[in-house]
This record gives structure tokens, sequence and C-alpha cells, in this order.
């Protein structure tokens, strides 16, 4: 054995010999062979020592050498031998482990270990070095065995190793390793809890202690350990009994003091994560807060700032003072919409029905009690506030529909045929009789909305009075804002409009506003004015084709709000023109959000610089306004407007809360306000602090829109994506069960953007997208109407009247017969129809511009347009929800309910227009004139581009995984060919976020319901980001109107595309360019990402944060993206799925044991 420099190749072979010699040993399980064991183990870990490929040799594949060392372990009784072969495994397990560690694991190598261990501690004092050899292999073993918690616990060694530290607390060489086994087995919450009973929390503290450059990595395993056994909230109650809170903040501050080059900030780090995991409970954060904690980490992390080395401790310490702040109230007296619209009956159950039900006088704002900590249960991945059509808190499979024969056609007839024959209205164009004069005058065009057209309310124009000199101002203001009964408002009818003259582009705008005036015969104006006012329109009529500002306000009379609106907002009189300029998506700033948060935590350290001064409130109509200049003004009552409160925080900083759709007390996402009274070039940040979503798009680069009526003034009448520091996040004020859908503890979000105004004495508006009223659709409606020519055939029906007394305009497009005679009347009446609806959901208002962009281009007289209206014919219904629309909601009706989950079983009185919407297409179906094409039009909030949802038995199938005989399932691939031929020629259009699963909670949405019981196999949701482009030729761009309304117009090329592969007869007539098939076109192997459900998709959309945002802050929460990378890779390693004990997913306070 004293030949160091033998031969590679004899060493190799020597090993193996020495192995062979072992094994044979250990057959013959004689005593007297200790001394021969002995050698031979001598033997081999020198050669282990010294050259380097026997460790190979002895781990290779078939080598049984790991066997053969383990088997001697287990059978020697002799110390030396003992020892001999631990170090044997150390240098084994030591350099390129992982491999050898895994099979040291599954050959049963920890069990052999731990034994070991057991009884060798059974004669006390243990030997130091067999001690210190076991524990420096169990530090190695014990991560890489998913099972080791329970083995150490099953074997007892939990406390053999805790006395070990006890006793050589100040022996570090053997300290260390113990300690980090401990840490090992604190993972295990079982675990955590008996040692914490034995007393290592107490062994802890003695380890732990003051700044010392000393022992820093010993500091580091003990923080380490601790922080692992505070995981146990029994272990957490007992440090908070024993005062370490106060004590793990005063070593912080000692470490933040002394550590002056930050070369220890993984200790700093580790104390912090300490206190994270005591203030997991209730107590804890109590006594955070009673030991100044917030301060204290206010301040150290105030001084990290500056070195970004030191993030980890800033980003630590603001999770725990979030986490400790104090649950605030929102400001509000109920959470329930401001506004009430009574129903003509309340549906059997649900969330309205629990809206109707609740006692009067409960508090729906904050739950009474918060003690019940262990409810407390952080579920953001729930499904309660689904979205859109995405299903984004649906994130498993469960959803899935998996029942074959609930993704297989029904015939459901809910309405016997002699019902629906009243539907034939709706479709007069196959039945009416053309004579030679329909040609000049088609259709029979009712007017809109004329069932309230005697309806004479005092509509109030622009609200504005800033833009008035100095002294109107204040008069005019008055008469606008506050109508008094005595006083009446100003009247639509006696105002007169005047186009600015040209030649009067006046920079100065004060002056050049100061001209305004009301002309008419209001009695009070006229007297406290004395002027004559002449409102300037900005001239967009050229650039506007459909826009009229004298039309829109007619339209507006006839709309009906539930507030009764007498009030028009600027930028939907002067209308919006498309910027001609590029918006990129924001890049976000590295630590924006951190920002945010120390200002949101400032309020508590610094409490008397807040002003909260309530400036804005619905709920409180004798709100005073403010009008000491210091103070914005704020208003929303006008058509969609949606703005509950405004609260001054501080002096440029506000605080917004939005309305609940009506009959709701939830869904605050859409936003629409007036902002006035600013001071030009001062940053104002305002923060929406009601927002219900886990996350949003304002995270990944969307802004808020503005329309400046300065600049409206002035020329540009724009909506401007504006304002910096974006961000969205969790905040401190909690939100009742009632308003989480029965969960406690949650917490609102805070949209928070910050707006430096251009202009002196401007008004200006923001919004959460695009708006697009009602009245607005109207005017379009009828702007467009004008447009018919005697080749087309455009008629528009009231389809319904809605809740709250509006019409659902229903349109008819096609082209006229080219003639009476037989054969154009019949492909007239030939022709298939295509089904389009829009804005079914209100706050989605991008659906409405693409919408816009469809009509407009079926409305013109391009060669394809009118080779589109040849066609089809086409039933649009553009404005599913007018009532949703009008009064600000943001996902209902007036029923308070989504009506995108209702088409299963509308009813007629509480969801009219899917009620006659779903007739109207039974109807369709019964005469044989099923839609070839249904098409919904959405809005995201959570993604990007533009892609559509289908439905397709088969995707479904393959994703649930289930053996199902799907060769036998039948299907035509047709539902792909759309989606496919958007995404060659709508550059917004992304194929790869298109999904065709039918999921069970979309079972009652349009498009399902539209497949399944209309049997319309091409029926979509077409989906439109809010936000912008990560692909195509607007890549990096955020959407604007016109790429909305560009959109729109593609839709319609695609339909005439899809024509050609529909029509077997155009088929023919084409030429052989046009013959590639839909087959080929949609051939699959084309679109690899196409099957995918649309909860992955939704996973990688998003790119990753900048700074990690952090959810986590809600109280008792487990799941800790914080958690250092290196325990959380322990973590992995215990894996959940073979430890029933140990889950890191579920909630380990609840099966700890005796904490309940
Ligand atoms: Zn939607």
């Amino acid at each position: 054995m004293s030949k160091p420099k033998m031969a590679t190749e004899k060493s190799a072979s020597r090993v193996l010999m020495l192995l062979s010699q072992l094994e044979r040993l250990n057959e013959d399980h004689k005593v007297s062979d200790n001394d021969a064991i002995r050698q031979i183990t001598g033997k081999i870990l020198h050669l282990l020592q010294t050259q380097e490929k026997t460790r190979k040799e002895v781990t290779s594949k078939g080598a049984g050498g790991m066997e053969v060392i383990l088997s001697s372990l287990e059978n020697t009784q002799d110390l030396q031998t003992t020892l001999n072969i631990l170090a044997i495994l150390n240098e084994l397990l030591t350099v390129g482990g992982g491999r050898r560690t895994g099979m040291f694991v599954s050959k049963g190598g920890t069990a052999i270990l731990l034994q070991l261990l057991v009884s060798s501690s059974k004669d006390p004092p243990a030997n130091e070095e067999l001690m210190l050899h076991i524990h420096t292999l169990l530090v190695k073993v014990g991560p890489k065995d998913r099972k080791f918690g329970v083995k150490a616990r099953l074997n007892g060694v939990l406390n053999v190793t805790l006395n070990l530290v006890k006793h050589n607390l100040q022996n570090h060489k053997l300290l260390l390793p113990c300690l980090q086994v401990l840490r090992v087995y604190s993972g295990n919450l079982v675990n955590a809890v008996s040692l914490g009973k034995s007393g290592a929390l107490e062994i802890m503290f003695e380890i732990i202690g003051p700044f010392s450059k000393k022992s820093t990595t010993l500091m580091k395993v003990a923080l380490d350990t601790l922080a692992a056994l505070l995981k146990s909230g029994m272990n957490a109650r007992r440090a908070v009994d024993r005062g370490y809170l106060p004590t793990l903040l005063t070593i912080y501050q000692d470490w933040h003091r002394n550590d002056t080059r930050h070369r220890h900030v993984v200790v700093r780090k580790s104390i912090l994560g300490c206190i994270k995991n005591l203030t997991n409970i209730k107590l804890g954060r109590k006594a955070f807060i009673d030991a100044n904690g917030m301060r204290i980490l206010y301040n150290t992390s105030t001084e990290c700032l500056s070195v970004r080395t030191l993030d980890p401790l800033v980003n630590t310490s603001s999770l725990i003072m979030r986490k400790c702040f104090p649950k605030n109230r929102l400001p509000l007296p109920t959470i329930k919409s401001v506004f009430h619209h009574p129903l003509p009956h309340i549906p059997a159950g649900g969330p309205v029905a629990q809206l109707y039900n609740q006692p009067p006088g409960v508090d729906d704002v904050v739950d009474e009690s918060d003690e019940n900590e262990a409810t407390e249960v952080d579920t953001e991945n729930d499904t309660e506030y689904e979205e859109d059509e995405t299903g984004h808190k649906t994130q498993n499979d469960d959803d899935i529909e998996t029942d074959i024969k609930k993704l297989q056609p029904i015939q459901v007839n809910t309405r016997p045929f002699d019902e629906l024959r009243a539907y034939e209205y709706f479709c007069r164009e196959f039945s009416e009789l053309f004579e030679e004069d329909d040609f000049e005058s088609p259709g029979s065009v009712i007017p809109p909305s004329s069932v309230n057209s005697e309806l004479h309310r005092p509509i109030i124009i622009p609200t504005t009075p800033s833009s008035l000199g100095p002294q109107n101002r204040r008069a005019l203001r008055e008469d606008l804002l506050t109508p008094k009964s005595d006083e009446s408002p100003l009247e639509l009818d006696s105002i007169s409009i005047s186009k600015r003259p040209e030649d009067t582009a006046d920079p100065d705008l004060v002056c050049s506003l100061g001209r305004l005036v009301v002309d008419g015969g209001v009695d009070g104006s006229q007297e406290e004015g004395g002027e004559q006012a002449v409102l300037e329109v900005p001239d967009t009529a050229a650039l506007l084709p459909l826009h009229d500002p004298d039309l829109y306000l007619e339209m507006v009379k006839s709309t009906r709000s539930v507030p009764a609106y007498t009030e028009v907002a600027y930028p939907d009189y002067f209308g919006h023109v498309a910027l001609n300029l590029r918006e990129p998506i924001l890049e976000r700033v590295y630590g924006v959000q951190r920002t945010k948060i120390f200002q949101d935590i400032e309020r508590l350290i610094h409490s008397s610089d807040i002003l909260d001064k309530v400036v804005y409130d619905l709920d409180n109509q004798s709100c005073p306004v403010i009008d000491n200049g210091e103070s914005l003004k704020f208003n929303s009552k006008f058509e969609s407007g949606n703005l509950r409160k405004a609260i001054q925080v501080r002096k440029f900083e506000y605080d917004l809360i939005l309305n609940s759709d009506i009959n709701s007390n939830h869904y605050h996402q859409w936003f629409y306000f007036e902002v006035g009274n600013m001071r030009p070039g001062v940053r104002y940040r305002f923060n929406i602090i009601n927002c219900e979503k886990s996350n949003s798009q304002f995270n990944y680069g969307m802004q808020v829109l503005m329309y400046s009526v300065q600049d409206a003034i002035n020329g540009s009448p724009h909506w401007v994506r504006t304002g910096s520091d974006i961000c969205y996040y969790k905040n401190h004020f909690s939100r009742s069960s009632i308003a989480a859908g029965g969960q406690k503890g949650k917490s609102y979000f805070t949209m928070t953007f910050t707006v430096t105004f251009q202009h002196k004495d401007d008004v200006c508006y923001f919004a959460y997208h695009y708006p697009y009223t009602y009245s607005m659709l109207k005017m379009h409606l009828q702007k467009l109407s004008a447009l018919r020519t005697a080749q087309i055939y455009y008629r528009q029906d009231d389809l319904c009247e809605t809740l709250g007394g509006n019409s659902c305009p229903l349109l008819t497009i096609t082209a006229m017969p080219e003639s009476s005679s037989n054969d154009h009347i019949s492909q007239f009446r030939s022709r298939p129809v295509v089904f389009l609806s829009a804005r079914v959901h209100p706050g989605e208002t991008n659906s409405s511009w693409v919408m816009k962009g469809t009509l407009e281009f079926l409305m013109s007289c391009s060669p394809q347009a009118q080779s589109l209206r040849g066609s089809y014919i086409f039933k649009i219904i553009p404005m599913l929800n007018p009532d949703g629309v009008i009064n600000g909601n943001h996902r209902c009706s007036l029923s308070g309910e989504d009506l995108n989950r209702q088409w299963q079983s509308p009813n007629a009185e509480l969801h009219p227009t899917i009620y006659h919407a779903k007739s109207l297409l039974q109807y369709l179906r019964a005469t044989g004139r099923t839609p070839l094409v249904f098409c919904d039009y959405h809005g995201h909030s959570r993604k990007k581009n533009v892609f559509m949802y289908g439905c397709s038995i088969k995707e479904t199938v393959w994703q649930t995984n289930v053996n199902t005989s799907t060769c036998d399932l039948q299907e035509d691939l047709g539902y792909r060919t759309l989606p496919k031929l958007l995404s060659q020629m709508a550059p917004v259009f992304s194929l790869s976020s298109c999904s065709f699963v039918v999921e069970r909670s979309k079972e009652s949405t349009a498009r399902v319901v539209v497949w399944r019981e209309i049997g319309v196999q091409r029926s979509y949701t077409m989906e439109s980001t809010l936000c912008g482009c990560d692909q195509g030729k607007y890549k990096g761009l955020q959407i604007g109107t016109s790429e909305l309304e560009e959109m729109g117009a593609q839709f319609c090329l695609a339909l005439l595309r899809l024509r050609r592969f529909t029509s077997p007869l155009e088929l023919h007539n084409h030429n052989s360019h046009l013959l590639d098939t839909e087959n080929e076109l949609i051939d699959t192997r084309s679109m690899p990402n196409i099957t995918s459900p649309t909860t992955y998709v939704l996973e990688e959309d998003e790119p990753a944060f900048l700074e990690e945002v952090d959810y986590s802050a809600e109280s008792n929460d487990e799941n800790d993206p914080d958690l250092e990378p290196d325990l959380q890779d322990n973590l992995a390693l215990l894996d959940p799925s073979s430890d029933s004990e140990f889950s890191p997913n579920t909630h380990l306070t609840e099966t700890e044991p005796g904490s309940l």
C-alpha cells in the first residue's frame, strides 16, 4: 500500500481487487478478520486519497463498490474500520457528489448512517471523530434523500444531534456539521416541532449573537436552522413568548451598523429570514410592531437603498414590513355599488342573491373578526374572479372538460319554434320581396333607440369650467357641477356650438378659452356669466368621418343611465383621433415597486405628513368641493365614468377608489374620470387602491390613457398613453370575506401611476382603456347607416330593450341582390350567415374599437367589402351589454352578473340581450341558416396581441390525457382556418396564443354554447390585448385604436378568404394557386403550440419581473418566493410526493401536530 506512484492501470485493478477481498470478508463474517478488514479499508482510503480515478472505479456501474462498502459499514464493530469506511464515503461523496450521493441513498446508505449514529451515541461520551464523520456525511446526504426528515425522526436521531450541539457549543469543528444537519432535519415541519420542544430555539439563541467577524459561517447556519424551526407556528409562538423578536431586531441592527463593508450580507439576510418567519403569525406581527420593527426596518432599508448588492435585504425588509403593516379599512361605508338598480326579480342563487340577502347593518367592508388565522389562505390562483375568457385563475387541468358527452353537440331547444318564429322579424331579408324600387332605398332603417326619444333630460355638455377666465369660471363651474334645484342646468338644446376658426390657433390657451361662452336661454348662466360663450370644438370631422359632436349630444339624450347622468365628458364629445405616433410598451424601471411600497410605509412612519382629505365622494353628495387651489378636482358623473372616491393623501398624491359594478360589490378595474385644477410641471401620484386582480399588464409596460382638453382644443384631440412609475402590487387595505368570495385575510391591490400635467387650467381625463360609450355607438351607427349605397343592404333593428331601458341594436349587413331576378334573389338568400357580437364585458372597450373597424369595413365601398357583402349575410350585435357600458361597469350588466356566463339558460327578464341573441341564433338554426362563423369580440387584460379561443373536442380530449378512444372522434378541422388566416393577415394576431380547449368554467359562454347548442363549428371568442404586442409589425408597441380598428377590418378580409375555402363553387372558379385546400392551410405541423390550453399559454406569456413582485405579504403565506435558493433546493429535494408530511405547497401550520 505504500506505493503511491503505482501505475494507473494497476491501481485501478488494485482497488477493485481490494473491494472484492472486502466483499469476501463480509460474507465470511469472521470476527477474527477485523484486522484484515481494517487494513483493506485503510488501503482503499489511501488509494482514494491519492488516486483521482479510483473514485470512478469504485462507483462505476456494475462494480458493486458502494454495496460492498456499505455492507462493511453495517457489519463492522470495529471503530477504526468504521472510521476508515466513513472517510472512504466522505471521499466518494465530496467531488461530483450528486450522482454518487444518489447512489449512496438508493443503496440504503442513509438508514445505515442513522443507525450508526444512534448506536454510537448510546455510550457517552461519543467518539468525537466518529460523530464528526457521520454528521459530515449526513450534511451531504440529507438534502439528496427525499425522506431524510422522516428517516431521521423514525431512527430517533433528532435529539442525538441536538445534544451534540448543546454539549459542543465551543467546539466549532463538530458544531458546524451538527448544526447543518439540524437545519436539514428542521426542513420537516414535524421535526421542527419536536426539536422546538427539546429546546432547539434556545440553543440557537446561544449561538447567534452580535456582530463578529469570527465564525460567520456558524452564525449563518444557526440562523438558517432557526428560520427553519420558526416555520412552525408553534415554535414561532414559543419564540415570541420568550421575547426573541426584539432580540433579533437588535442583532440585525448590530450587524447592519458594523458590517460596513457589506461582507456578511448573507448573515444579515438570514436574520431577516428569521424575522420573516416569526411574523407569519399574528402574535409575531404584533411583537414586531411593539418592538418598533417598522421604523427599524424602514430606517435600515433606507440606508441600504443606494447599494445594489443590498437589495436582498431591502426586499426582505419590505416584505416583512408589508406583512406587518396594519391592515386598513377601505374608507367606504359599503363596498356595494354607489348606484342601485332594482331588479325585476332576484336570481335564486349566486352573488347577486347573496348581495340582496345580506342583512342590513352588516359591515361588508371589513370582516368583523380576523381572529381565525388558520383560515387565512392565500389563494391567488383560485377561480373566484375569473378574467375574460382566459381562466387565468383556473390554472389547473381540472378545468378542462373531460366529459365527452359535454363536448358533443346537443340539440337543446329551449323555446318551441312557434315562439322562435317571432325572430323572423330580424331576418326579413330572407322573406322580403325585392321590387325594383328597393334598389334605391334598401331596407327599412329604424332610428336608433327610438324607444326613448321622447326623453328630454337637460344635458350638460362638457363639464369643464376651468378653461374659462377666472371670473367666469366660478359661476359656470357652480352651474355645471352642482346644479341646484332652483337653477335649472344648462339645456343642451339651448347651447350653440361653433367650430373654432382655423386662424385662431392661440397658444395661450387660457386666453383663447376665455372666449368660451355658453349661448343660450338658461337664465342662471346668463345672469352670472353675462358673456356669450362659443364652445370651440376641434374640427375632428375631417379626420373622424363617423364623429359629430352635435349628433353625439343628440344620442346622449336618449341614453338612460342609472345615476341619470346629465354631463358629457369632453373626449366623447370632441372625439378621439388616433395618435400618429408609436407608443412603446414601457420598460419597467428597476425598483419602482419597492419605492412605491416604501412611500406607502412612510404613511405609517410619518403619519403626521398624511393629509387624508376627501376631495371627491359619490357616497356623500354633499362632499365639499374644496377650492383652495391645493387639491385636484375630480369628476366621473358622465357616461361610462367610474370613480367613487378621491382622497388627497399628500400634497401631490391621491388615493382613488373605484365603484363596484351595479348590483355587485366588486369587479373594480375599469376607470374613467376627469381631473382639473392641476399645477403644471408637478409630479402627481395617483393610486387606485381597490383593485382586485392578482396581477396586471400595468406591471408589464401598459400605461393609462389621458386626454387633455386643452390639447384637444389646440388641435390634438387624442387619448395618449401616459404615466410613469407605474406598478401594481398588493396593498395594506384589507378585503372583507364578502368581497373576496368568502376568503378571509385577503388584501386589495394598488395600481399606481405618476403624471405630470402640461397645462395650467387644463381638464384631463384618465381611462383604463380608450373609452367607447353607448352613445358613441349610436352615433357611429347613424353615421354608418348614412354610408349606404344602392349596393348595400343595411338594416338596424332593436333586438330588445335592456334592464336599464336602452335598446340593443342589431345590424344586418349584406349586399343587395344584383337585381330582382330569381337567380340573384336566390344567391342573396343562400349566403351563409356570419354572426358577430362585442362588448358583453363593458370594461373591454377595445372590443368596441375592433367592432368599429369591422363595421366601417363592411360599409365601405372597396371591392373587397363589396365582395364580402356579396358572400355573407352579417348579423351583428355591436354591444351586448349597453347598460354596463353606460354605467361604468367593468364586467357585469345591471343584474350584477357576467352576461357571458348566462348563455346556457339566459333569463328573458334579467339577461334580455343574451336571451334574444341566443333565440335569434336558435331561429337561424331552426330555419337551416346556422351561421358559418360566430365570433364574440372581447378584450384581454393579461395577455398581449390579439388571439382567438375556439372549440375542439379532440384538442380538449388530448389535453386531459384521458385514454379515451380518441381515434373514434371525428372532427372537421375547419375551426382552425380562420385563426390561421388571421395570423397570416393581421400583424397584431398571434396564433400561438390561440386555444381550442373547452373548459368547464366556460361552458356557459357564448363561444361554447353557440358551438354546442347551435352547432356552429367556427365559434370563437376573439381577445384583443389592452396592452400591446410582443410579436409582428407592432412588436414592442402599445395598442391604439387604429391598430384595433385595423384588426376589425382584417377580420373581414380573413372572412373573405375563408369564403374561398368554404365555398365549393368558388373553389372551382378560381385559379390553381387558390386551390390550396383548407386542410393544407391548417396543416397541424405548422401549429405546434396551438394545442396549449389557455392556462398553459398564460404562464409563458409574461416576462419575468425585473424585481420579484411579491404577493406573499398576505399573512400566513407559506408559499414563499423569497425563500433562499439553497433552502429551496432542499425543499425541492424533500419531495412532497414521497413524504406526505412535508409539502411546501400546503399549509404547514395546519398539519403541525398539536397546533389544531
Ligand atoms: Zn371579455
